[in-house]
Order: structure tokens, then sequence, then C-alpha cells
């Protein structure tokens, strides 16, 4: 647990950061926005879990079985290939139109205390043009 990289920005806002390993990866931000939702006292309300970047996103899957994650990274490359005649001068158009098709941000109810998240799931950042240090903000709306 990084609980030390977990930083209070104030309103119910929150921000941590996570240093990917690979070119594509999902990696697992479950712990830090549970340890968020139960350390902010918000028992009933939203969660929004939002990422600041162009080819980065935020999706919820499977937990179990680390197959999954390499089946839908897989399946992503096949859809989109990293080389595809694109025109964006950068060379990773794949990893920004990864991050547009699976989102910047996913919204989880918060329910006695904690993320209603069902036995199988679980938050991931997505990266797609690592590795580098991402930013995760996450908002908690009570009520
Ligand atoms: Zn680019």
């Amino acid at each position: 647990m990084e609980d030390k990289n977990i930083r209070a920005m104030g309103g119910g806002l929150y921000q941590f950061t996570v240093k990917t390993t690979e070119h594509a990866q999902l990696v697992d931000i479950t712990d830090e926005v549970q340890e968020i939702v139960r350390s902010s006292g918000v028992t009933h309300g939203v969660c929004v879990v939002f990422v600041p970047h162009t080819t980065a996103a935020v999706t919820i899957n499977e937990n179990a079985d680390p197959d999954v994650k390499a089946d839908l990274l897989r399946e992503l490359d096949r859809v989109v290939p990293w080389e595809d005649g694109y025109r964006h001068a950068e060379g990773n158009s794949a990893a920004h139109l990864k991050a547009s098709m699976l989102g910047a941000s996913e919204t989880v109810v918060i329910y006695a205390g904690r993320l209603a998240l069902g036995t199988w799931q679980g938050v991931y950042l997505a990266e797609f043009d690592g590795s580098r240090k991402r930013t995760v903000y996450v908002k908690l709306l009570a009520g």
C-alpha cells in the first residue's frame, strides 16, 4: 500500500501517481482508490477515477485471472495496430486511439464506506505508451 503517495487536494479530490513499467500495461489501482474512500469517511456516494492523460485510460475489469488483462491488451493491439498509416507525427496514434476507446474515467458507487465493486472487478490504469509516470485523480461525492 502506497499511502504516502496519496495526496488530499481538498474538496473531496485526491491524487496519486503510478509509475508504469511496460509499453502497454494494466495496473491494478483498486487498493489505492479503496484506501482513499475508506480514509475519507464517505459512507455513501460516488467515486470518480480520472486520468489527465491522452495515452492512458481507466477501466474496470476482472482482477482474478491475469490472462484477462493479457487478452484485453492483445485484442486492442489487434484492432488498433501500432503502425497503420496514421497521420499523427508523434508516432503514438495507437495509444491515443486506445485511450479514447477505454476512456479517461470510471465512476464507482460507494456503499457502506467502500467501493461497491463486484467480486471480480478491479479498477485499472491502462497504460498505452509507457513507461511513464501517470497521475490519477479520485473525486468523491457524498450523498
Ligand atoms: Zn501523440
